[in-house]
């Protein structure tokens, strides 16, 4: 068996400080699920089922299963040898625990997939931690008016309290990758959700808001309401200029263009 398959994306944390700051960013308490996506060869996952109630892990490497499985040889310890994309996470999902939390270490090119079926866990989840590129990671947590503010920082906002947690070096991995990484923690509130009638639609209408990010907010909602006329009266009555770029919108005036547009359906 090869060491680290490429094609999984897979680099193994290999600093046991950086693995004790996890455990302490998912915050331990007594009856608590924690889910982890990409256990790998566990060196995450053997401190977490000794932190945690229980530990659901999904892999999609049936390489892993073997090691894991002697390695982690605990009554607390659940391994689903899957694509995550394949799993339906909500099925994870018990009401016998007290919290229940999400770590993620994937690959870059699922990240965003992940992200988003994190959202819809939003009701469930206390909290998502994530290791990603560390420039998903600051694109994620930019505020408005930053240059790397867009729809999935939106989204993210919309959804929870969105913290940078720490920059990881490359070099806290074996193989080491190309880029450095970085944790953030999504704490999921519900108090954003009550103000759309559809949090999807919401969230699919700011990404086409942000479908030119160069061109005014004007033009990005003319394209999409296709009538100039309409989204010119719209963001006059919000008192949005309408020369501002998508990312100087605040999520606020997000969710008050899209009910105006509701209302005017
Ligand atoms: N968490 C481990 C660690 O830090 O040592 C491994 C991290 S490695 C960057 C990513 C892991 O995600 C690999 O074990 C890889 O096989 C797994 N993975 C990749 N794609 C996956 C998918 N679609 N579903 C579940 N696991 C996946």
């Amino acid at each position: 068996m090869e060491f680290a398959k490429k094609k999984f994306g897979q680099n193994f944390i290999t600093d046991r400080n950086l693995i004790k700051k996890i455990i302490s960013i998912l915050d331990p308490e007594p009856n608590q699920l924690v889910i982890e996506i990409g256990p790998g060869r566990g060196a995450l996952t053997k401190e977490l089922v000794q932190n945690f109630k229980k530990v659901v892990a999904i892999e999609i490497d049936k390489d892993m299963e073997a090691l894991l499985k002697t390695e982690i040889n605990s009554d607390n310890f659940e391994l689903i040898t899957q694509d995550v994309l394949q799993v339906n996470l909500k099925e994870l999902i018990s009401s016998e625990y007290k919290k229940i939390s999400l770590i993620s270490n994937t690959p870059y090119y699922i990240t965003s997939e992940i992200i988003f079926r994190a959202f819809d866990l939003a009701k469930d989840l206390d909290k998502a931690v994530f290791m990603v590129q560390k420039e998903v990671a600051q694109r994620i947590c930019a505020k408005q008016n930053e240059n790397n503010y867009n729809n999935l920082s939106v989204a993210a906002q919309f959804y929870s309290d969105v913290k940078y947690e720490l920059t990881v070096s490359k070099n806290m991995f074996r193989p080491v990758p190309k880029v450095d990484s970085a944790v953030i923690t999504l704490t999921f509130k519900n108090q954003n959700l009550i103000k759309v009638n559809d949090d999807k639609e919401f969230i699919a209408f700011v990404r086409k808001l942000f479908n030119n990010k160069r061109k005014t907010i004007l033009n990005n909602l003319s394209s999409v309401l296709g009538d100039k006329t309409k989204s010119l009266t719209i963001l006059e009555d919000l008192k949005i200029a309408t020369n501002l770029r998508p990312e100087n919108i605040s999520l606020e005036d997000f969710i008050k263009i899209y009910k105006e547009v509701q209302n005017e359906n």
